[in-house]
């Protein structure tokens, strides 16, 4: 069950009691009024009386309302809490006494860091206390820890309600996937290497023989062939060390306005081949940026070359960069098909291509955009996408100004060196 639903139904729960007593509330002032507006004639003991069994009623709702809460809680396979203000545990369901290693019972008035024994998770609390909301997730602590996702709510009556989801199976098979397809093109990168070399080589040979055309034609596709699977394997191999978190980005501080412009010139040939304009909007003076100017420039030609791709002749793509609000925009904007609306929001998964049978032949493997995504985010930006079907589609992502460290771009040492030299 989603966590957000399992509170949702235990707030649910909650109100019902809470309004149940204000009718209640609401029914005992009417009588006593009535009793009231009578007069001389009240009769007090019977008021009393009738108060004493409102309260013994409200009471009885409470437990009852309590007892379901705690049923309700009981059947969720969602760890749920509540804590009250000063950060100590006035509940806890037994899926969230099993998360965190714990007896029934075994959590109620402990602090968030005895319950978690985790300073970030305490600190993830405080946000939500202070903040209305916040979130997270914990890695796995030990041999037999569980990864948690974990969501903070604060309630509108104090104090916190906090939902975990135990994501420790997901993540393992993640990283099995991971791990698998990382071997898979390890495996297939050396034979693919050695079919190309060999391809290549045979080409080189039939230019000394006399062969009938379609022999050479046939070597040309296997050599395109190869390339295009050579290039996949190296795309999906990057993307899974990308994806366990293995990429390393060399930040320096970086001026968009140059990886634009170089990326657009070598992009050109390409761009004349297409019959497309390329246009580039960069102006110089630009805020610096802090990234990794290689990979920010993978992006930026993959950007562009998609835009190429699938734009028709005589229409333009622009490549461009400029300054907002503490941040530097970088956009790709192109006429082409565009993409509709239901493929947008799976256009950055591996492997999905909109309209298969259209960009049949055209190259690419499908995996451009989500390493893109990737490199972006772990930029702290995000690639956001602005298209409408047959109108053309616009990329974009900013990157926080780096205006602290324009004055010292000088005198710092990069933090690492580049992972490979730009060309
Ligand atoms: P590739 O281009 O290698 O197929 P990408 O991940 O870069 O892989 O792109 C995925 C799919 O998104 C493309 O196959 C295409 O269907 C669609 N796409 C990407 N960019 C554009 C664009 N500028 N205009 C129209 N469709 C695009």
């Amino acid at each position: 069950m989603d966590p957000l639903l399992a509170v949702a139904l235990l707030l649910a729960v909650a109100l019902a009691a809470a309004s149940a007593l204000l009718v209640r509330q609401g029914r005992r002032q009417a009588r006593l009024r009535r009793l009231v507006g009578a007069g001389s004639g009240v009769d007090v003991a019977a008021a009393t009386q009738a108060l004493v069994v409102d309260r013994d009623q409200a009471r009885q709702q409470v437990a009852q309302a309590d007892q379901d809460l705690g049923q309700l809680a009981g059947l969720l396979g969602v760890g749920v809490l509540r804590f009250d203000d000063d950060l100590r545990v006035r509940f806890a369901n037994p899926a969230a006494c099993a998360f965190l290693g714990r007896e029934q019972g075994g959590l109620d008035g402990r602090s968030a860091l005895e319950a978690f024994a985790d300073h970030e998770v305490e600190a993830l609390l405080l946000a939500a206390r202070d903040r209305g909301a916040s979130g997270g997730e914990v890695p796995p602590h030990g041999e037999d820890g569980r990864a948690l996702l974990i969501r903070a709510r604060r309630s509108p009556w104090g104090g916190l309600w906090v939902a975990l989801e135990d994501v420790t199976n997901l993540r393992r098979l993640e990283r099995i996937r991971t791990e698998f397809v990382d071997n898979l093109s390890h495996e297939l990168r050396t034979p693919l290497t050695s079919v190309r070399l060999l391809t290549e080589t045979l080409a080189r040979d039939l230019d000394d023989l006399v062969v009938p055309d379609r022999v050479r034609d046939r070597v040309a596709r296997i050599d395109v062939e190869t390339g295009h699977l050579v290039q996949m394997v190296s795309e999906l191999l990057e993307l899974s060390r990308i994806e366990a978190g293995g990429q390393q980005l060399y930040l320096d501080v970086v001026d968009m306005a140059d990886v634009v412009r170089s990326s657009c010139e070598r992009l050109q040939l390409f761009a004349e081949r297409q019959g497309v304009r390329l246009e580039v909007r960069a102006p110089a003076g630009l805020p610096l940026v802090r990234g990794d100017v290689e990979r920010l420039g993978q992006v930026l030609l993959n950007l562009i070359h998609n835009a190429l791709k699938f734009s028709p002749a005589g229409t333009t793509v622009t490549a461009g960069a400029r300054a907002t609000p503490g941040e530097v925009e970088v956009s790709v904007a192109d006429q082409g098909p565009g993409i509709a609306t239901q493929d947008q929001a799976r256009i950055f998964e591996r492997f999905y291509k909109v309209d298969r049978a259209r960009v049949r032949g055209m190259g690419g493997t499908g995996l451009g955009l989500a390493i893109a995504r990737h490199i972006v985010e772990d930029h702290g930006g995000r690639l956001a996408l602005d298209s409408e079907e047959g109108r053309g589609a616009t990329f974009r992502f900013s990157l926080p100004e780096a205006a602290d460290l324009a004055a010292d771009r000088e005198d710092q040492p990069r933090s690492a060196q580049p992972a490979g030299s730009s060309s």
